[in-house]
């Protein structure tokens, strides 16, 4: 049995890749390369260099390797840019996943688990957030997951295909053991350009708005740790192989921080107090998104290892250096 997984050479794929070798999977990672990096691909899994939308290559890997799982990572991710190039968003997103799903389907592939976000949540009225609310993205790059979320049930309705769909809230951090990190050029992500601005590596910070209706006028965000996030897929593949329902789980701890508090964080660790100026609020941004995560806890028994945001952005600055040292 081996499993698929699609964008492992990319931010949370490259540690999923890894979780699922350190559990003896055998994988196999499909990327273009056009965001993610070969350096960042487990050395122990098979790489195919391909896109997702081309059919003939993903049926080749699926019969040639005897795929049974596919985890699809590969996607653009940066909501700012989803609003500039909606289409490039609905055709990456969106149209190469229909493709994937197809292909997927026709060729048998029994599990697929998603990479969703909450993002499809928009502006939610109340938080923590449930995955039962109304869903209703304000931008194009939760539009363009959304439409791959309803694809994908209506498919497994029609193909037994086993699923389950992870809305991610805010991933930050590196694999403790410094063997991945996020690497995604240009930095947009918090905690990332948090971390590059401790090292010198950017002048200072700018906080995208200081008057939301939050305990410090800044946004608050639920942040996860990417090998937590990468042990919840393992869970959903296994949940899904002993016959466990379709699903559609957000990943969150519950609980969240304000951009305030992790450059204060980022800051205190690093011993670097580098510039910080207050700007607008940027588009598209709600105030608060915090997950209820309780029924990714019940339901797959995920078990959170690194709820700590100081743990978190400690990995995260190690990460940084190593990107540092390597010119990037
Ligand atoms: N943010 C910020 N300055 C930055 C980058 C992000 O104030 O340089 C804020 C952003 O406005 C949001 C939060 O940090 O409120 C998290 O943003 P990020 O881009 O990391 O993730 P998103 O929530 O957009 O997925």
């Amino acid at each position: 049995m081996t499993v698929l997984v699609t964008g492992g050479a990319g931010y949370i794929g490259s540690h999923t890749a890894l979780a699922l070798l350190d559990a003896g999977e055998k994988v196999v990672v499909l990327d273009d390369l056009s965001t993610g990096f070969d350096f960042m691909i487990p050395e122990q899994a098979t790489f195919v260099k391909g896109d997702i939308g081309d059919q003939d290559c993903v049926e080749t890997i699926i019969k040639q390797y005897g795929i049974t799982a596919v985890i699809h990572f590969a996607s653009k991710i940066v909501v700012s840019e989803s609003v500039s190039q909606p289409l490039e968003y609905y055709e990456t997103n969106t149209s190469k996943s229909r493709n994937l799903i197809e292909t997927v389907t026709r060729c048998d592939v029994k599990h697929f688990i998603f990479s969703s976000t909450a993002a499809v949540y928009g502006e939610p009225e109340k938080t923590p957030i449930r995955e039962d609310v109304y869903l209703s993205p304000i931008n194009p790059y939760g539009r363009s997951k959304l439409m791959v979320e309803w694809m994908l049930a209506d498919a497994a309705k029609v193909s037994g295909l086993g699923t389950v769909v992870l809305r991610y809230f805010n991933v930050a951090g590196a694999d403790p053991a410094g063997r991945s990190g996020e690497t995604t050029l240009p930095a947009t992500h918090l905690v990332k350009l948090a971390a590059r601005a401790a090292l010198g590596k950017r002048d200072g910070l700018s906080v995208f708005g200081t008057d939301y209706a939050t305990p410090d006028g800044s946004c608050v965000r639920d942040y996860v740790h990417v090998s937590d996030l990468a042990a919840a897929h393992v869970a959903a593949l296994n949940h899904l192989r002993t016959g466990g329902e379709n699903l559609t789980l957000n990943c969150g701890y519950g609980h969240g921080f304000s951009v305030l508090e992790v450059i204060e964080i980022v800051k205190r660790i690093s011993g670097n107090d580098f510039p910080v100026k207050h700007e607008e609020r940027r588009p598209g941004d709600p105030a608060a998104l915090v997950a209820d995560g309780s029924k990714i806890q019940t339901l797959l028994g995920w078990e959170p290892q690194y709820d700590d945001l100081e743990a978190m952005a400690n990995h995260a600055l190690a990460w940084e250096k190593k990107l540092v040292a390597r010119g990037l």
